[in-house]
């Protein structure tokens, strides 16, 4: 087993961290606060390639492979502090631009993935619904086929980016074919009469990233729109989870690996007692334990990149990268604010930030509960 990174990715990695820091921050507590996405720092990315990554390169994007996407999402992460637009990136990337390069007819890639690639257009997927989120199976959303139409009625709640989205990926019901093979999905332009997008979620975290509803009533979508086969829409979505639940994480690992230099940094100066407070045990114990969980996440992430590399499906591995991942976010975030007590609480410092937006991490692309109910089944519990 080699773990070694090549040159290539080295020199990438370290571009795309030098990068993050350079742009990508700018004005983040103010936009935090007000909530605002920010859609320069959104075109800088796609300048840099970012939402050209798992695009291949004959369909205009960066054609890199799963490991060295992963690797590149999580310098960002650690140069970037700006975790909702990293959330608002990943979103397109793995529930979008994966399932339009793996589905897609040449049609609809020519017609979406340069624009996407380019950061002209912003993409979202519309799978939660009031009645519907961990169960989503049980959607309401209805697809009937009008001749070279279907008709569109449901609604959809806390779908990302959907108040900037120019597409959305819709997943849909025929109402004449109950369970499974039922769902398809649509790819429906924003602009599309009867397709409304409200936006009036207030969020603990990810506030850059923005979040809406989206109501259908009587849209009417061409049959060319439907990627995939009638009655894809459960394959589709499994797939793209699979890379949300895996490569959405890298970037949380980048997080980590800022939060673990930024706490090292702070317990070797801040002193108290008359020495680094990183001298005593119950500190540097923490330290420690932020250091075990990165390295773990990581190792669970690239395993399940290096698994799609070689074009494997690997559900149970990626719901234990994401289980692990987004819980151990959660904590090191809480003992990064530990260690810098009082000033690790205040919001000038951005230390709480990345807090608020974890928690986040262990419910969408399936809860906690639910990745640990699809690992018991995989113990055949
Ligand atoms: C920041 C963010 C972004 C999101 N973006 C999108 C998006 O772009 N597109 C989209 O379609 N959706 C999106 N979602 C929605 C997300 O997928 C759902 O929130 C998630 O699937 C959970 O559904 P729910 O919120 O309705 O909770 P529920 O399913 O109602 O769950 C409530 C609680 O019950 C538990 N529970 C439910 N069923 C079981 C079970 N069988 N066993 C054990 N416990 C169970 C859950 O784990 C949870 O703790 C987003 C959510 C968040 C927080």
């Amino acid at each position: 087993m080699d773990f070694s990174l090549s040159a290539e990715q080295r020199e990438l990695t370290d571009a795309a961290a030098a990068f993050a820091r350079r742009e990508l921050n700018r004005d983040l507590a103010k936009r935090e606060e007000a909530g605002e996405f920010p859609r320069e720092a959104w075109l800088a990315c796609a300048r840099f390639g970012i939402q050209g990554l798992p695009v291949p390169a004959e369909l205009g994007g960066n054609g890199s492979d799963p490991l060295t996407t992963a690797l590149v999402m999580e310098a960002l992460g650690y140069g970037c502090h700006d975790n909702g637009l990293l959330f608002s990136l990943n979103a397109q990337l793995w529930s979008v631009e994966a399932p339009l390069v793996t589905f897609g007819t040449p049609a609809q890639q020519q017609a979406y993935l340069p624009g996407l690639v380019s950061g002209d257009i912003i993409g979202g997927h519309a799978m939660t619904e009031p009645g519907s989120g961990s169960d989503a199976l049980h959607l309401r959303t209805r697809a009937e086929r009008r001749g070279d139409h279907y008709l569109l009625n449901g609604a959809k709640q806390y779908i990302t980016n959907a108040p900037v989205a120019d597409v959305l990926l819709v997943y849909a019901a025929d109402p004449g074919r109950p369970g499974l093979s039922g769902l398809s999905a649509f790819l429906v332009d924003a602009a599309t009469p009867g397709l409304a997008v409200s936006s009036g979620f207030e969020k603990m975290g990810l506030r850059t990233s923005p979040m809406g509803e989206v109501a259908l009533i009587d849209c009417l979508v061409p049959a060319a729109s439907r990627l995939g086969p009638e009655g894809a829409g459960m394959a589709i979505f499994n797939s793209s989870m699979e890379w949300e639940r895996s490569c959405l994480f890298a970037s949380a690992c980048g997080a980590m690996r800022r939060q673990l230099d930024t706490c090292a940094k702070y317990a070797r100066s801040r002193e108290q007692f008359g020495q680094p407070i990183g001298k005593f045990q119950a500190v540097a114990g923490k330290l420690a334990d932020m250091y075990v969980r990165l390295e773990a996440a990581r190792l669970l992430i690239y395993r399940v990149a290096w698994l799609k590399q070689q074009g494997r499906s690997a559900p149970a591995e990626a719901a234990a990268a994401k289980l692990f991942t987004s819980e151990g976010w959660v904590r090191s975030s809480q003992d990064a604010i530990q260690i810098h007590g009082a000033s690790g609480y205040l919001t000038d410092t951005g230390i709480e930030r990345d807090l608020r937006d974890a928690v986040a991490g262990t419910i969408y692309s399936g809860t906690s509960e639910i990745q640990r109910v699809v690992l018991a089944r995989m113990l055949g519990l």
